[in-house]
């Protein structure tokens, strides 16, 4: 029985795993948390997400999580509503949209769905890999080691599978210049309600701080700043310390918000990167999702991304004849790249003004994104906003990318 390694049990990873099942691949995942990684705001159903969800089978349970939400307000420093974008804007194709459910949840759906072909080696991961010409030796930090005939690099942006076949990150890492912090916030009572609101409260200086809605009795937090002078991944304190220098002053509730990030199970802190590479496989071994194209959060098209690359390294796998004869596995892995490479190319093509509109640099800024924000929705801007929408190949991302190109450099 043909075998395959998968390096992260993501939304790309665990994706594939399934797929692969279902072909007949015996398929062993190796992810390095203890557990499924849970964490993470809400990603959007619409575009490729609905369609491999929908193929695979698994787009009712994905529907039957959907946070209830009614757009998008950039609120100042006392709350107040300066501009809002419903999920009715653009026909559905606004910023936020009515089917949206939390990256947690998504991730248990496809988990969930992986039959008993599929091993999950958790607190797993590889420390070498070698191609041996008809398969790849794997030796796990475990100890073990053991030969596939095919691995998948699905472990993020970070991906190690990348550094140990293809060299260091740095060669393929293209920073966007910010950070962001995300975690969940505990109502408790007393907590304001956010009502159905995606809340944006940007400050002077490149400061972003924005609550969503999660769960029931919770809200998903982020914070977005300049990534310089970031201390290093394992000082949790000394991050938390610049989070509260960077956000020190900032208004609205970012005090309770720095208050609870300490508090959170769930935090976690990144840079928004790209990750541009000229080529996504070697002999046996493939990276698939973040690991390989990266088009950072605010491409907003990570998990679609994630979702089609699962499903059409499937189709190419299945195409040249595997599992039931591997030979042509290297060939469905440039078929893989050739029908995946426009799709990336394009998304990691953000609009301009894209990053500078996430935090923008002064009072000046932010009041020019709100206004653009509200012209777009206007009765004059609509047609063309449409007509631009439905030109663009992924068929949504206006705002506040498009809105804030005014607003950029200020
Ligand atoms: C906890 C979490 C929260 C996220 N929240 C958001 C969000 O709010 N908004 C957003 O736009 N994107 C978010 N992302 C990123 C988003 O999930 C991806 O952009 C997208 O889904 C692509 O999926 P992926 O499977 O390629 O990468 P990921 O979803 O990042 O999955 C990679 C997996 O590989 C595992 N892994 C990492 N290193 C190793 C290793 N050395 N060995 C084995 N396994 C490894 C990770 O633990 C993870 O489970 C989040 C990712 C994670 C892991």
């Amino acid at each position: 029985m043909a075998h395959v390694l998968v390096v992260g049990g993501g939304i790309a990873g665990d994706t594939l795993a399934l797929l692969l099942e279902r072909d007949g691949w015996t398929v062993t995942v190796a992810e390095i948390a203890p557990a499924l990684r849970t964490g993470g705001q809400t990603v959007d159903l619409r575009g490729d997400s609905r369609e491999v969800l929908e193929s695979a089978g698994l787009l009712r349970q994905a529907l039957a999580c959907l946070v209830p939400q009614r757009g998008a307000a950039w609120i100042d420093a006392q709350g107040r509503h300066l501009a809002e974008m419903p999920v009715e804007a653009f026909g559905g194709r606004g910023y936020v949209s009515r089917e949206e459910l939390l990256r947690t949840d998504l991730a248990r759906v496809i988990h969930e769905a992986a039959g008993p072909g599929v091993t999950h080696r958790f607190g797993e991961t590889v420390d070498a890999l070698e191609d041996t010409g008809t398969g790849v030796l794997a030796r796990f930090r475990s100890g073990t080691e053991e030969t596939y005939d095919l691995v998948v690099g699905a472990d993020g942006a970070h991906s190690r599978v990348r550094a140990l076949r293809f060299g260091p990150e740095e060669d393929y890492r293209k920073p966007l210049g910010l950070a962001h912090a995300w975690f969940t916030l505990t109502e408790q009572p007393g907590t304001p309600p956010l009502d159905g609101w995606f809340l944006i409260h940007n400050a002077p200086g490149r400061r972003g701080v924005e609550a969503r809605p999660g769960h029931p009795g919770e809200q998903e937090i982020g914070l977005t700043f300049a990534a310089d002078g970031l201390p290093p991944r394992h000082d949790r304190e000394a991050r938390f310390a610049l989070l509260e220098r960077t956000f020190a002053g900032v208004g609205w509730r970012t005090a309770e918000f720095l208050a609870a990030a300490r508090q959170a199970d769930d935090f976690a802190l990144d840079t928004y990167d790209q990750v541009h590479m000229p080529r996504w496989h070697t002999g046996r071994t493939v990276l698939l999702g973040d690991s390989a194209w990266c088009a950072s959060p605010l491409s907003g098209l990570g998990t679609a991304l994630a979702l089609r690359g699962a499903a059409e390294l499937a189709a190419a796998l299945r195409a040249a004849g595997a599992p039931g004869d591997t030979a042509g596995v290297p060939a469905a892995l440039t078929a893989f790249e050739r029908t995946m490479r426009p799709r990336t190319a394009s998304a990691q093509q953000l609009p301009p003004g894209r990053v500078v509109s996430m935090a923008p640099k002064s009072a000046l800024g932010i009041r020019v994104n709100a206004l653009a924000m509200r012209a777009l929705q206007s009765k004059a801007a609509r047609p063309l906003v449409n007509r631009a929408l439905a030109a663009s190949e992924h068929g949504r991302t206006p705002a506040p990318a498009a809105a804030s190109q005014t607003g950029a450099g200020v």
